[in-house]
């Protein structure tokens, strides 16, 4: 009951030697085979179980090296703090390998995240608005998305963003991945995984 399962490159697992985890947490224990298997996952959990690892880790193992500059794995989350944990998390695991994460939230100058988003990356971690205003500006493409989490979906909807998180939908590749996490099971959670998920797994601890 380890990270062996997860047949980790030797950058990947020396990152995560690095971190000292003794094992996975039941969250990832439970996610990281639906991740590599590439089906819809929708995971019910809190802050603090590990699931932004639950993800990443399975989709770092599966991030193809890539010269492109159009990212392929988009995180969307409903707060500025939780893009600066997300991108942070990231970037301690890839910190041996070529993989460039850029976060972008509202709140600040787009020029900025325009900048950036126009020099290439490999994963995006954003809020919907801004996520939304680098596409419509041409400055970030979503055409190589092919694994999309959501975290946090059920704050994101309080927040009123089920507008803006059906807008990200349709831009995205309809070959992909949906990852969703949320720390209740609401109506209107559900009714986005019924619109836009196809036969999820469902975990929860
Ligand atoms: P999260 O729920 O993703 O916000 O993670 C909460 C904290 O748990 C973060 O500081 C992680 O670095 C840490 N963490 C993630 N996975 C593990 C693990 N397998 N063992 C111990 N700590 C972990």
């Amino acid at each position: 009951d380890n990270f062996e399962s997860l047949n980790l490159s030797t950058p990947l697992r020396n990152a995560l030697d690095d971190l000292n985890f003794e094992k996975p947490t039941p969250i990832q224990a439970e996610a990281f085979p639906v991740v590599l298997s590439g089906k819809d996952l929708v995971g019910i959990a809190q802050t603090g179980t590990g699931k932004t690892f639950a993800y990443m880790l399975p989709s770092l193992r599966d991030l193809k090296f890539s010269k492109q500059t159009t990212p392929r794995v988009l995180v969307v989350v409903p707060t500025r703090e939780l893009v600066l944990q997300v991108v942070e998390q990231t970037k301690l695991l890839t910190k041996y390998m070529n993989v460039r994460t850029l976060g972008v939230y509202g709140g600040v100058n787009i020029k900025t995240h325009m900048a950036q988003a126009l020099e290439g990356c490999d994963i995006v971690v954003a809020t919907p608005g801004r996520l939304y205003d680098l596409v419509l500006s041409k400055a970030l493409s979503l055409k190589s998305i092919n694994k999309l989490v959501i975290d946090e979906v059920d704050v994101m909807l309080d927040l009123g963003f089920r507008f803006q998180l059906q807008n990200i939908f349709d831009l995205l590749p309809e070959r992909r991945q949906n990852i969703m996490f949320s720390a209740t099971m609401t109506d209107e959670v559900d009714a986005l995984i019924t619109d836009y998920f196809i036969t999820p797994s469902k975990i929860s601890i």
